[in-house]
């Protein structure tokens, strides 16, 4: 299929390449229009997603997600990039690979992708020494989760998986999976030199929060209080979407894009 730019297309991200490659066979078996990006993605015609999406769907065949794919004047090496993309060899690796599980565009720029990858094994022994390695982290050792940002992508490490909201597109979300999955390994191999860190950098609390709604205690969103909602949402037992006047008052639509902001930033 070729493109073209006065049409729209998305991007189809499967969780590996046995899925991207099983999906891929199942869309030239059907005569299916797409254009093949690499083994873990595709571009299809927008109009068309539901359609061939069900197509894959009813072939058992798994995706992560889905999302707009913009025209840029790297085009051409967006695909090249992503053609010669090899993950790193995992032989006697700490982590051997991480999955992308999830995609879709960013709450607060819908021209950005954020996304949710397994890891697969749990790192939460490494995460004090990755807060000593990574400068500006932000370390929360109960949850446990270490969150940092890397030119403007928010990044949060958990115990058996990885948030990343904001980055560009799917190619710059595999290069900075690989660069996790390396930082990961060489903070390992490395650890015996590391002074594991256990400090908390950063708390955001609940005072911080309130300061972002709209502060009417209007109980739509069931709590008696703004303040309430904000130690919920902290706790991760309310979502954003129930404040009411949050999302849908135009006045607010600056907080509402921090407020999700924040909450991937916490991975909430
Ligand atoms: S719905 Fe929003 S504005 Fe109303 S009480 Fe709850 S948090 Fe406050």
């Amino acid at each position: 299929m070729e493109i073209d730019k006065n049409k729209d297309y998305e991007i189809v991200v499967f969780p590996n390449q046995d899925e991207g490659l099983k999906a891929q066979q199942v869309l030239i078996t059907k005569d299916t229009d797409f254009k093949h990006i690499s083994t873990l993605a595709v571009v299809i015609p927008g109009e068309r997603r539901q359609e061939i999406c069900r197509i894959l769907l009813e072939e058992d065949i798994l995706i992560s997600g889905y999302y707009k794919f913009l025209y840029r004047d790297y085009e051409k090496d967006f695909f090249n990039k992503a053609k010669n993309y090899k993950p790193a060899c995992p032989e006697g690796e700490f982590l051997k690979s991480i999955t992308l599980c999830y995609v879709a565009p960013c709450m607060a720029d819908e021209k950005k992708i954020r996304l949710i990858a397994y890891f697969d094994r749990d790192i939460t022994e490494i995460l004090p020494y990755l807060n000593a390695v990574i400068k500006g982290a932000s370390y929360n050792k109960n949850a446990p989760t270490l969150t940092y940002t890397k030119s403007r992508r928010i990044i949060n490490l958990y115990n058996i998986k990885v948030t990343i909201a904001k980055a560009n597109d799917i190619l710059d979300a595999w290069e900075v999976l690989d660069e996790i999955k390396d930082l990961i390994n060489k903070t390992y191999q490395n650890r015996e030199n590391i002074k594991p860190n256990y400090e908390e950098k950063i708390k955001i609390t609940a005072l911080q929060i309130y300061g972002w709604l709209p502060k009417t205690n209007c109980r739509i969103c069931g709590e008696a209080t703004c303040l309430a909602f904000a130690v919920k949402f902290l706790q991760g037992e309310q979502k954003l979407e129930s404040c009411l006047p949050l999302s849908t008052d135009l006045k607010f639509s600056e907080n509402k894009n921090i407020m999700y902001e924040m909450a991937e930033a916490l991975g909430i």
